[in-house]
């Protein structure tokens, strides 16, 4: 039982609807009706309704009558033997990203929200987010289009197709973070398509610099105004949990940005997702100046969804 279940933990979450059948109603019907509940929240009036968020089969919480296993491990949804035949790589631990048959699929997929290509993550704020006393409002910010774009996401031999993108922030993948999670992303200068919840790397599993952009998450350990006499032109470090190997990591961005992001001296613990390459600063890392669309705050109810196993 702990073995298999372990394999499970990619499922993060259980859509619950109280009278959808696999057997006869449709998934978006599910998509859009569900509640989306934890393993923690699991109640047993919910037994026989609870759902994979990715093959919509039916799932049952392990252990089912507490929260904890034995071994103390939390407890945590399983697939049914029953739908054994159905495919679903949430059943594995290791999945391989997805490939398309040909453009027609891959432009069905980003049409219907399965899928987003992103050419680059905004530098700085759209014009239209308006911008007063350096206050940005981060809630009207929408993805914007991006340019038509080859990616090599083809069944046969890595072939390409030319498709839509979006010009994105990592604030919008933070926003709606819950729905977001089994969305395939083709970041930029990536030809895979994976999972979000696979594309997350755990910022305290690196060891040194990293050359390769990549989507990272990091708890924040501390977070201060670097200046003397505090300004918010000055530099704001934002201190985060780090691999016992490196002195220290931290984002380096203006106090006025961060704060605008919600990040200031009371956000230890908070979770902060971002986009770019760790450089070295001092003898410790750092992520140097992201852009303004390249790193946001996720939401804390979003907190358990997040893969604290990805390692790189
Ligand atoms: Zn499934």
């Amino acid at each position: 039982m702990a073995a298999s279940a372990q394999k499970e933990n990619r499922i993060k979450f259980a859509l619950h609807h109280q009278r959808w059948s696999y057997e006869n109603d449709s998934p978006n019907q599910l998509r859009i009706e569900a509640v989306k509940v934890l393993a923690t929240d699991y109640q047993p009036k919910m037994e026989g309704k609870l759902f994979c968020p990715v093959c919509t089969t039916n799932l049952v919480r392990t252990p089912k009558d507490k929260s904890i296993f034995s071994n103390g491990r939390r407890a945590c949804f399983s697939h049914l033997h029953k739908y054994v035949g159905i495919p679903c790589d949430l059943r594995s631990k290791k999945p391989e990203g997805k490939t398309y048959l040909n453009e027609e699929e891959v432009r069905q997929a980003i049409e219907s929200n399965d899928l987003v290509v992103i050419s680059s993550f905004m530098e700085k704020p759209p014009e239209t987010a308006g911008l007063s006393s350096g206050i940005y409002d981060q809630s009207s910010v929408e993805d914007l289009e991006g340019p038509t774009t080859e990616v090599a996401i083809g069944r046969h031999n890595g072939q390409k197709f030319s498709v839509p993108t979006k010009l994105a922030t990592v604030h919008s993948i933070c926003r709606n973070f819950d729905d977001n999670l089994y969305k395939y992303y083709v970041f930029p200068e990536s030809n895979a398509a994976v999972r979000l919840i696979d594309a997350l790397t755990d910022a305290a599993s690196i060891e040194t610099k990293e050359a390769t952009p990549r989507l990272y998450f990091g708890r924040i350990i501390s977070s201060r105004n670097a200046g003397i006499n505090p300004k918010p032109t000055n530099l704001r470090l934002s201190w985060l949990k780090h691999h016992e190997s490196v002195k220290d990591l931290c984002i380096k961005d203006t106090d006025a940005v961060q704060l605008s992001k919600g990040i200031n001296d009371d956000s230890a613990g908070r979770i902060v997702l971002f986009w770019g390459r760790i450089t070295e600063s001092g003898i410790g890392l750092c992520i140097n100046r992201p852009g303004w669309g390249e790193y946001g705050l996720l939401p804390t109810k979003y907190n358990d969804l997040i893969p604290e196993h990805n390692r790189k």
